[in-house]
This record gives structure tokens, C-alpha cells and sequence, in this order.
């Protein structure tokens, strides 16, 4: 695989990236606030009225977090982490997460923590993806343009936001088939593991 020259910095995904796929199980998530299966959550409960809005925030946060108190590591995701840090990369994370539930899932990290990250974006702190906002916001902090940024990711809306974004992006499959739609934006690279990140990201 063909390394990449100017990439300056690295932004990463949270759920199903830097950590274990599957924490998370949307279906049921979804259930539980009558989300439709076909629309994302956020956007579902954008449409809700203002008080409905709130209960339904309420619910998918606890959700979360009892999601994040049981969610791992990917597998070579801290040693991912710790070598790009060696290699010189500024590096981010932008989730559609709670800052909360982020910061309970950092918890069960073992050998990296967030204070590797220099920017750290949740939902409280960006539009949420795939809005090309956050990746903007990211940049911005980590002192870099977007152009100089890889977006590394497990769901489309990482891709259509960093694509969005004129950022380079990678899709994590973690062995899954690809979640893109036909009409997607093409990711310029996809992996099945987060360390063969470390074969592009010179
Ligand atoms: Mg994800």
C-alpha cells in the first residue's frame, strides 16, 4: 500500500474505531426511542418536539453510557495510537458520542489515554458527522488544513464527512462488509484492522 506524503494529522473515529465494534447496538437503541430503523438517531430526534427531545437525549445518553461501560479497545487500536504519536502525527478524535460516554469508555484503556489526543470532539462540541463542521473544527485546533488531515472511520458518515471536508479518509471494516451505499463517496483507502493505518500513515 502506497504511503501517503503531507499528512500532518490524524482524526479518528470513537465507537467501533478506537474502540471494540459492537458496544453500541444501534437497533436496539433505536427501539427503544421508536426511531425509525432507517434514520440516524440524532437526526431522528432533531425532528421530535422540543420536549420530546429532551426524554428522548435523557434515554440515548444513559444508553450510552451503559454501552461505554462495557466497551474495549480495538484490537491495536492503543498501539495504533502510540505509534503515530511516535511518528510525529497531531492526532483527534470526533464521535457523535457524548462527551460522557467517551470519557467512561477511556476507562477500560489500558496503555493510551485522552490526554494523547489534542483534539477531542464530541457531539457537545461539533455538528455531528456527516457534516464536514466537526472535521473543520478538528483541524482548526490541531493546527493543520483539512487537506493535511486523514479521517479514519467505521460508519459512512465518517467517509461522507471527511470527503466532505476534503480530507483524506480511510474506512475501518474491522472484517465487516464495507457499510457504504452506492451513492457514497468512495473512501481513498479501506483497512479491516485499525494498525494497517500504520501502512499508510507513514
Ligand atoms: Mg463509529
Amino acid at each position: 500500500m502506497d504511503g501517503i506524503e503531507n499528512i500532518k494529522a490524524v482524526l479518528f473515529d470513537f465507537d467501533g474505531t478506537l474502540t471494540q465494534p459492537g458496544a453500541l447496538d444501534f437497533p436496539a437503541i433505536k427501539r427503544k426511542l421508536d426511531c425509525p430503523v432507517d434514520l440516524p438517531i440524532l437526526e431522528f430526534i432533531e425532528t421530535q418536539p422540543p420536549q420530546e427531545q429532551a426524554r428522548l437525549m435523557k434515554t440515548l445518553e444513559e444508553q450510552e453510557v451503559n454501552a461505554a461501560i462495557s466497551s474495549m479497545p480495538n484490537s491495536g487500536a492503543e498501539k495504533t495510537i502510540l505509534a503515530l504519536l511516535d511518528r510525529g502525527y497531531c492526532l483527534g478524535i470526533l464521535t457523535r458520542n457524548s462527551r460522557k460516554s467517551l470519557e467512561t469508555a477511556f476507562l477500560n484503556f489500558s496503555i493510551i489515554d485522552q490526554a494523547c489526543f489534542e483534539a477531542i470532539l464530541a457531539r457537545e462540541d461539533a455538528p455531528p458527522k456527516p457534516g464536514p463542521e466537526g472535521i473543520y473544527m478538528a483541524a482548526d485546533t490541531l493546527g493543520v488544513t483539512t487537506e493535511s488531515l486523514i479521517m479514519v472511520g467505521d460508519f459512512r458518515f465518517d467517509i461522507m464527512a471527511g470527503v466532505a471536508a476534503e480530507a483524506l479518509t480511510v474506512l475501518l471494516t474491522n472484517n465487516k462488509p464495507s457499510p457504504m451505499l452506492p451513492d457514497d463517496p468512495a473512501p481513498d483507502y479501506t483497512v479491516s484492522r485499525i494498525d494497517e493505518v500504520l501502512d499508510i500513515v507513514l
